[in-house]
């Protein structure tokens, strides 16, 4: 079993120990017109023990026998698993082992989709955490990543070694939109036959007028303007209107209706109608954007932390924490992350895409290692005087 070197680490905040896992693809064919169902099987190799560590400024790192670390930044490498063929899975479940327990027996399957969903969950939680705290923001790029986020489908996953199956996330605010109050206040509709706008007491621009002909058409479906009588603009404009409950829930709506209503408006499926206007963006809605953001990040990091307990080290008499699985590990680094100070940003080299550790000031630094740097320019070269040569 590796074991940590004494003071190899100042600060070790946790430890979690596995095994290695062999990881096969079955591939069903169904019918010649439907994509064939993809099952990953996989099956602990318990002679291949593996023993994870998390310490400040290494990230999650496995250790080696010797008690060096063997590979740090594991949590990178899984959030770059999406866009990379299916062997570098295969290598990495050698490495690291699978995110949850599996049986040493047998194989176990799980639904290839399934598994990259929760890595796109875990990929887009680090990349808007990095988006936020980037010095120059690119807003369309937050937009995105925390509307995926908030209205990212539900999933379950159960291995047989699994004590209790896993659920993602489910942000609450989904459900307000289900079925939103569309009846006014006895004091609206006394304010609807004395103005022609309601007062809206919002937390992004604190009294917004809002043209009461307009709110009709948007909550009755029949607005002519592209955008405005889908479902989710209504049910949002509706709960512009009426809701009164926690200050979360009311920051998303008022961002969200004040997005959609003014910088541009997406269908259901949460494609934009048309190019957003972005210079329709005001200072207060960016602030709205960027608080919304740390809601969805901060449930998505808590929903996945009921897997970590506190225990005490009665021989060092000291503190310290039992993780369950890897992929608690992989949340739990997230949550030491100080955003602040560093993020991750994914290698600009696209032969390797891994996401890396960089200081959050270094706005500058694109590649992972000087060898990625390298390799970039050296094929940028190439390409030049290829076409050169070709004039
Ligand atoms: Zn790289």
């Amino acid at each position: 079993m590796p074991e940590l070197k004494n003071n190899y680490f100042e600060g070790i905040l946790f430890r979690y120990e596995s095994y290695s896992c062999d990881c096969v693809e079955d591939v069903f064919h169904t019918s010649k017109d439907e994509e064939p169902l993809r099952n990953y099987k996989l099956q602990a190799i318990t002679s291949e023990k593996k023993l994870f560590a998390y310490a400040a400024q290494h990230g999650l790192v496995r250790i080696a026998n010797n008690g060096t670390i063997e590979e740090s930044n594991i949590l990178g490498r899984l959030i770059s698993l999406p866009k990379k063929p299916f062997k570098e899975l295969v290598s990495f479940m050698t490495d690291n082992g699978f995110l949850f327990p599996v049986s040493a027996e047998n194989y176990e399957s799980i639904d290839a989709g399934t598994l990259y969903h929760l890595i796109g969950r875990i990929k887009n939680t680090v990349e808007l955490m990095t988006a936020i705290n980037e010095i120059k923001k690119d807003y369309d790029q937050i937009f995105r990543l925390l509307m995926s986020l908030l209205f990212a489908p539900d999933f379950i996953l159960k291995t047989k070694s699994m004590v209790e199956e896993y659920r993602c996330c489910h942000h609450p605010y989904v459900d307000l939109l289900q079925n939103p109050n569309t009846e006014l206040s006895d004091s609206r509709k006394q304010e609807a036959f004395d103005n022609e706008y309601f007062t809206i007491n919002d937390t992004v621009y604190s009294d917004y007028k809002l043209n009461t002909t307009e709110y009709n058409d948007i909550v009755s479906g029949y607005s002519s303007i592209p955008g405005y009588s889908e479902p989710l603009f209504k049910s949002i404009t509706a709960l512009y209107m009426n809701y009164n409950g926690n200050y979360s829930n009311r920051r998303i709506t008022d961002f969200l209706f004040h997005f959609l209503h003014e910088v541009g408006s997406v269908r259901n499926d949460l494609s934009f109608y048309s190019n957003p206007d972005y210079s329709k963006l005001t200072n207060e809605l960016k602030r709205a954007m960027l608080d919304v953001s740390k809601i969805i990040i901060g449930e998505e990091i808590n929903a996945n932390l009921t897997g970590i307990h506190p225990v005490y080290d009665i021989g060092k008499m000291s503190p310290s924490w039992k993780v369950d699985s890897l992929l608690c590990a992989a949340y739990f680094s997230i949550f030491y992350l100080n955003p602040e100070l560093e993020l991750y940003r994914p290698c600009q080299n696209p032969r390797c895409g891994k996401y890396f550790l960089v200081r959050t000031t270094s706005t500058r630094v694109r590649y992972c290692s000087t060898a990625c740097c390298n390799r970039v320019t050296q094929d940028r070269y190439r390409k030049k005087k290829r076409e050169k040569e070709d004039k």
